[in-house]
């Protein structure tokens, strides 16, 4: 089939279409593969069981039932959700919102589709690209572009802690904000690393942003003050010139597809336009399910006690269990700070990390090779070719085999 310029772009083969190909392969498939590529969030029961003690309630509601699942949402999404979130916000971080400034989205990956193309691409004869100010940034932004070269990234410094462990940080020295940037664009925390960037980081990125005259897009799919993903001690922002972009997946609910933005009013109603041409309506089921534990702040708690303590623990499992199997190897993690990703780097990796990710698919353990997140970054760094991504979100008994097989993976290809 001959498709449009648009189709040969959208059919490609990218680094996101491979990981949800992976997932839904591994899902389907009879024989076990160890999932510790994509970014399913882990099965918790105490919040399964809440979550089916508030489908009960609306199955038993008329007239939530109808406004769940029965009629269209507008196109910023539920009025009700909407205030309700913005007096949630207000109340926890004092900041100046109300229902104006937040639009709902079909998931955050419909957020930075929209949000991306209406701040970069082509402006009649200019074209602006978002500054990923770190690299390595998450995946599922690097193939949203309606045009070529969307995105333009940095290398980050590199700081090593004790243990083996390393953190990544923005390398301000080098970061400039030109003319071809339309935005900024970071994830916090990170996907693919767990990094947290610092509230420093993030003030002066904050500063950066409005001396340019730009947005800063802050991708907070797994902070505060929900799902709170996240180990460390940090800040949320957000004012008028910051573009804050939530979701509702990382709570367990992937499936119903239903992101947030936080913004000033013209960028609010600019997503809710797209909104309405490309999807007519966003789901309404997210409003109806969370209404009533955003309105009373309960989203909060069950985020804080349930949600946080279970990826902490797994966090430090993961960690606990490749340090001991990959013990004497030439070996790097980035400290978890949050997310549900480890981010190892193999400096002594001759095989480079897409071939280590076909050896452990062939034996049934799916991973993420690291150089899909690096879109934007013109130089060819080694350091692109030298790690991969792994999810601990799943079972400890899957985390654990699957860990045991990269271990055996590494140490074979740093014997050739
Ligand atoms: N942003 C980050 C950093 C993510 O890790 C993900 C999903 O893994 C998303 C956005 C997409 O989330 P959603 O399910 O809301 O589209």
């Amino acid at each position: 089939m001959n498709f449009s310029d648009f189709g040969k772009r959208f059919t490609r083969m990218t680094g996101t279409r491979e990981l949800m190909d992976d997932l839904g392969e591994a899902m389907a498939s009879d024989h076990p593969f160890l999932m510790l590529g994509g970014g399913n969030p882990s099965s918790i029961p105490a919040v399964e069981e809440l979550i089916k003690k508030r489908l009960r309630v609306i199955a038993g509601d008329d007239g939530e039932l109808r406004r769940t699942f029965g009629n269209y949402s507008p196109s910023h999404g539920d009025i009700r959700f909407r205030r309700a979130l913005a007096t949630l916000l207000r109340r926890e971080f004092g900041w100046d919102i109300d229902a104006r400034n937040v639009c709902l989205t079909v998931g955050s990956q419909g957020s930075f589709f929209s949000l991306f193309n209406l701040l970069a691409g082509s402006f009649g004869h200019e074209h602006k690209r978002i500054l990923l100010p770190l690299t390595p940034e998450y995946i599922g932004y690097m193939d949203v572009g309606l045009v070529d070269d969307l995105f333009v990234a940095q290398r980050p410094s590199i700081e090593h802690l004790d243990n083996g462990m390393f953190k990544y940080h923005v390398d301000f020295e080098q970061l400039s904000v030109d003319e071809s940037v339309g935005a900024i664009c970071v994830s916090r925390p990170t996907n693919p690393t767990g990094n947290v960037l610092t509230d420093g980081e993030m003030r002066h990125l904050d500063q950066l942003a409005r001396k340019a005259n730009v947005p800063l897009i802050v991708d907070n799919a797994y902070g505060l003050p929900f799902p709170h993903i996240i180990f460390v001690e940090a800040t949320p922002i957000w004012n008028d010139n910051i573009i804050l972009c939530m979701s509702l997946s990382k709570l367990g609910l992937p499936g119903i597809r239903n992101g947030i933005v936080i913004a000033n009013e013209e960028i609010v109603d600019a997503v809710a336009s797209i909104n309405a041409i490309v999807n007519l309506a966003v789901p309404s089921v997210g409003a109806g399910l969370l209404h009533e534990w955003v309105e009373s702040g309960d989203i909060i708690r069950i985020s804080h006690e349930l949600i946080t303590p279970h990826y902490r623990h797994k966090a430090e499992l993961a960690v606990e269990w490749f340090q001991s199997e990959l013990a004497g190897l030439d070996f790097h993690i980035h400290k978890p700070e949050g997310a549900m990703f480890l981010w190892l780097w193999f400096p002594s990796l001759r095989i480079g990390c897409d071939e280590l990710y076909r050896r452990l698919k062939a034996r049934d353990v799916l991973v993420i090779s690291g150089h899909h997140f690096f879109g934007g970054l013109a130089e060819d760094w080694d350091h692109r070719h030298q790690c991969i991504r792994v999810t601990y979100s799943q079972d400890s008994d899957v985390v654990r085999r699957g860990i045991r097989i990269i271990a055996e993976e590494v140490k074979r290809a740093m014997e050739e």
